[in-house]
């Protein structure tokens, strides 16, 4: 489903994001990446969907090439990976609706869409994504008045509704109470469980990583130097 080969990431400045990490995910993975903070958690996860270019080797989704691809491939590529972000990146005045119509590709600013008007599979998907998640009676609230574990709980349904089969969550409970960090864990499992969506989450916490992985992968340095099964990650990997 995502596969590394031989990838480095160098920043300007020389700075070493990923030192030739060869990964191998499989379809409905739940993968946990721990490491502590400047490991390259960050680096990894944002090299899956090109949001920053990686300086060598080659990177695979679904067997083709993301790494060389370009215009409208790259685009459906993309479409197919839903990303969830620590800081959630909602549109904060806009509603709910509109920010999981987001997922949906082309549909932001043309006259139709201005008045609201969406199409009705657009519609469907939206909504079927919200009642995934339980927000479904918040559609027409505004972004900024949710709170941090709903707003987290719309990104998850943005990513649904643009039919990701990946979803990519780069420090997604990192500002949030215990509490909700379990609800949206517990989210991303579910959905991980209910829709076979192949899942790779940068955690901080090497106990909430047991918990939830199917598979963790440990990283320093920009390295990989762990991977195995929630069982046998110790306190250290
Ligand atoms: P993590 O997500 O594990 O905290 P990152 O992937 O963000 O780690 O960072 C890995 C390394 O790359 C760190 O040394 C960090 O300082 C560096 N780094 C990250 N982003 C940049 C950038 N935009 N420019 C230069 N160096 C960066
Ligand atoms: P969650 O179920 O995500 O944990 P909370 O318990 O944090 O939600 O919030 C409870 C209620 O308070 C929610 O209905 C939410 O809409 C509201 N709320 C939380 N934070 C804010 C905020 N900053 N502005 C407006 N409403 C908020």
């Amino acid at each position: 489903m995502i596969e590394f080969r031989k990838v480095s990431k160098v920043y300007p400045g020389g700075t070493v994001g990923l030192n030739n990490i060869d990964l191998k995910i499989e379809p409905g993975e739940f993968v946990v990446i721990v490491g502590l903070s400047g490991a390259g958690k960050s680096t990894l996860l944002r090299s899956i969907n090109r949001l920053h270019e990686i300086t060598s080797g080659e990177i695979f989704i679904s067997g083709k090439s993301i790494t060389s691809a370009e215009g409208r491939q790259l685009r459906v590529m993309r479409r197919g990976i839903g990303m969830i972000f620590q800081s959630f990146n909602l549109v904060k005045r806009s509603t709910v609706l509109r920010n999981v119509l987001a997922g949906r590709v082309g549909y932001r600013s043309t006259f139709r869409t201005l008045l609201g008007l969406f199409p009705k599979h657009d519609m469907d998907l939206a909504f079927g994504a919200l009642k995934r998640v339980n927000m479904l009676e918040k559609a027409y609230q505004r972004a900024d008045q949710l709170s941090g574990g709903q707003q987290q709980r719309v990104s998850i349904a943005r990513a649904l509704a643009q039919e990701a089969t990946i979803i990519l969550a780069d420090e997604p409970v990192a500002s949030l109470d215990p509490l909700t960090t379990r609800q949206v864990m517990d989210d991303l499992q579910r959905i991980n469980r209910e829709m076979g969506i192949t899942t790779v989450v940068n955690l901080h916490y090497i106990d909430l990583a047991r918990e939830y992985a199917t598979r963790i992968i440990g990283v320093r340095a920009g390295e990989i130097v762990f991977d195995g099964t929630a069982a046998e990650a110790t306190d250290d990997v």
